[in-house]
């Protein structure tokens, strides 16, 4: 029953947008892929059979082949990717664990990242991580060992190291988002580095600050050379330990009105990213370490506010919700438009050139043909049957030459549209 109702969430999440979406287009691509080899085989017949293709033009339809193959590799690897950015110590490893639902990654006093950690999905039921450069893959039994192996390895700040973790385990992993956790925006003088080498295919960013002070120049610069490297990339603000709040209850809401403007005038006005509007809902007053409790309680079957730090936890768990649904909508529908836009333009514009070469190859059978009926009546009988087999393969060819491109543009177009 609780799978049922999971996968039932599962199907309405907007995550679901992009996966469809990527079925889809992986279908429409494989189907390419079989006209182009079908295409080619029959292009290389008519090469060897009768002189209308020439050799330039067979290699160029074989280059086809080899174009459609890399874009179905990329197209299987596209994933949804968003990354957390915040000073030291706000709680960016917290936020990443609530929506795992699991604390995978190492958290607290000693376990600072001091590189770009990446969790992803993986196939297999095994959790292992992998250092850039090595294809070795290091087996992670549990979070102490995986914050030992992170500790313990004499890492650059801007190197990434990937952890791979059971698709089964986490909804959002199995629906192809990948988090992208770093080290503290305070520590680092190579943001440009840092955006070139993890931000620049980066689907939303999220900033993490600590609500219990004011955002730092750090943090808003960070900001600005991304906003100059990418246009107008998706940013929340998660004002976290909110929880901390609730010691000042009386003080609660002209923190919060405050944070709230500040935040909002930081994205509209000064990064000129969003409008007022959109900026609103995208500033959050969150308590990552309560929801990553609340969690863990639920998944013993406990009520979530077993995992509450503080009065508020209600309003608090709705708004890390919120932030969710909100985060899921805007990253499924970016990732759609940046990742598969590219790859349906390319197909349309591969079937097209499909098919222009077609009918050129089409116009010369026909002129071909034409010739033979000229010297029909000087030929034998036996020539006439030669001729009628010619006439009949010709025919079958204009029907395949149409029915294959027509399908492919029809597919790509309807896809686009989509
Ligand atoms: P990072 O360096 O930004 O990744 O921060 P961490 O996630 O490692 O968090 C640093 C410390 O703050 C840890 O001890 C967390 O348990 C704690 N922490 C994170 N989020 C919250 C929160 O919302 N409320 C409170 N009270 N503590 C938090």
């Amino acid at each position: 029953l609780t799978e049922n109702r999971m996968y039932q969430q599962n199907e309405k999440s907007p995550l679901q947008v992009f996966v469809r979406a990527k079925k889809k287009i992986n279908d429409i691509y494989g189907e390419i892929e079989e006209y182009v080899h079908e295409t080619t085989q029959f292009i290389n017949a008519l090469h060897s059979d009768a002189e209308i293709v020439d050799k330039a033009e067979r290699e160029l339809f074989e280059s086809y082949v080899y174009k459609v193959a890399a874009i179905r590799e990329v197209l299987q690897r596209d994933h949804m990717k968003v990354a957390f950015f915040g000073r030291t110590s706000n709680g960016k490893s917290s936020v990443i664990n609530a929506m795992l639902r699991e604390k995978i990654l190492p958290s607290g006093i000693g376990h600072t990242t001091n590189c770009f950690c990446q969790v992803e999905g993986n196939d297999g039921g095994e959790a292992y991580l992998m250092k850039e450069g090595s294809d070795e893959k290091l087996n992670v039994v549990n979070i102490k060992q995986l914050a030992n192996a992170l500790c313990q390895e004499k890492l650059s700040e801007s190197s990434l190291v990937r952890i791979f973790w059971p698709r089964e385990r986490c909804s959002l992993l199995r629906d192809d988002v990948v988090f992208v956790d770093s080290p503290g925006v305070d520590v680092s003088a190579n943001l440009d580095d840092w955006i070139d080498n993890h931000c620049l295919n980066a689907d939303v960013f999220v900033l993490v600050l600590n609500a219990e002070s004011t955002m730092t120049r750090a943090e808003k610069q960070f900001f600005h050379t991304v906003s100059q490297k990418l246009s107008k990339p998706n940013i929340f603000i998660l004002n976290n330990r909110w929880d901390a709040s609730a010691n000042e209850p009386e003080f609660q809401e002209s923190v919060k009105s405050q944070h709230t403007e500040r935040c909002i005038d930081f994205l509209t006005k000064e990064l000129k990213v969003s409008n007022e509007k959109e900026a609103a809902e995208r500033v959050f007053f969150v308590s990552a370490r309560e929801t990553l409790q609340a969690r863990l309680e639920e998944a013993k079957g406990n009520p979530p506010h077993l995992g509450a730090i503080a009065d508020g936890f209600q309003i608090r768990y709705f708004e890390f919700q919120d932030f969710e649904r909100k985060f899921e909508e805007c990253i499924s529908q970016s990732a759609v438009k940046t990742k598969f836009q590219q790859h349906s333009s390319r197909g349309k514009s591969v079937s097209g050139d499909m098919r222009s070469m077609l009918d050129n190859i089409y116009e010369r059978i026909t002129i071909f043909r034409n010739l033979k009926q000229d010297q029909k009546n000087l030929l034998t009988e036996r020539i006439q049957g030669t001729e009628t087999q010619m006439m009949q393969v010709t025919r079958e060819m204009k029907m395949k030459i149409h029915n294959m491109v027509e399908e492919v543009e029809e597919k790509v177009s309807k896809a686009l549209n989509e």
